[in-house]
């Protein structure tokens, strides 16, 4: 993976965000795929997989699932042909051992852009509450919800300032329409891109 055309992109965020949404408009803007941790695993579970099967009662109490493991699913996702061009992260990494990790990986070749999509707890819960409604996720109780948050206050909110520090980080306002978020996020990722 050391080829210079790659585009190497993570999007990050408070669970209820909306990284998955418009993690799905920046691969489309920058013609990568969208690599999403948490959709991979819903995807076993619901196939009833190894990997399904072992991964279910984490998700649903809304912890994380083992670095070991999740490590794992990445490094084979990014060997796969669609990613040579360079990929977008949604999901991961979600704590220091996995940037390490990731790190390993791109051997070298570190993450071009950070998205950093700002949203804060109580609207975050309030959307989350009302996608348990439409999607029917079985960690988005209030319950799981409110932990997911803690989680990610003290695992994953680290990361902002070590993305911030490499020089990579681009913060984005996640309040507002999804057209207006995403005319945001293009925005910015072009400007630190061109840099
Ligand atoms: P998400 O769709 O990104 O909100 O992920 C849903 C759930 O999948 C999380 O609450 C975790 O249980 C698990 N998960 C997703 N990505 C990771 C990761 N990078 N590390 C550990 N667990 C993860």
């Amino acid at each position: 993976m050391s080829e210079t055309t790659q585009t190497r992109l993570l999007i990050i965020g408070p669970p209820g965000a909306g990284k998955g949404t418009q993690a799905a408009r920046i691969a489309e803007r920058y013609g990568v795929p969208a690599i999403s941790t948490g959709d991979i695993f819903r995807a076993n579970i619901k196939g009833q997989t190894e990997l399904g099967l072992q991964v279910q009662a984490i998700i649903k109490a809304g912890e994380l699932v083992p670095d070991s493991l999740t490590n794992e699913i990445v490094r084979d996702r990014l060997h796969q042909d669609d990613a040579a061009g360079g990929f977008l992260l949604d999901g991961y990494p979600r704590n220091v051992e996995q940037v390490h990790a990731l790190d390993g990986m791109l051997e070298g070749d570190s993450l071009d852009a950070v998205v950093l999509l700002k949203a804060d707890t109580d609207e975050v819960v309030a959307r989350l509450m009302k996608r348990a409604e439409i999607e029917g996720r079985e960690d988005d109780t209030e319950e799981v919800i409110r932990h997911r948050q803690d989680i990610y206050a003290e695992q994953t909110a680290p990361l902002i300032e070590l993305f911030t520090e490499r020089g990579i980080l681009v913060s984005v306002d996640g309040l507002g329409a999804i057209d207006e978020v995403a005319d945001r996020i293009a925005s910015a990722l072009d400007a630190q891109l061109a840099k």
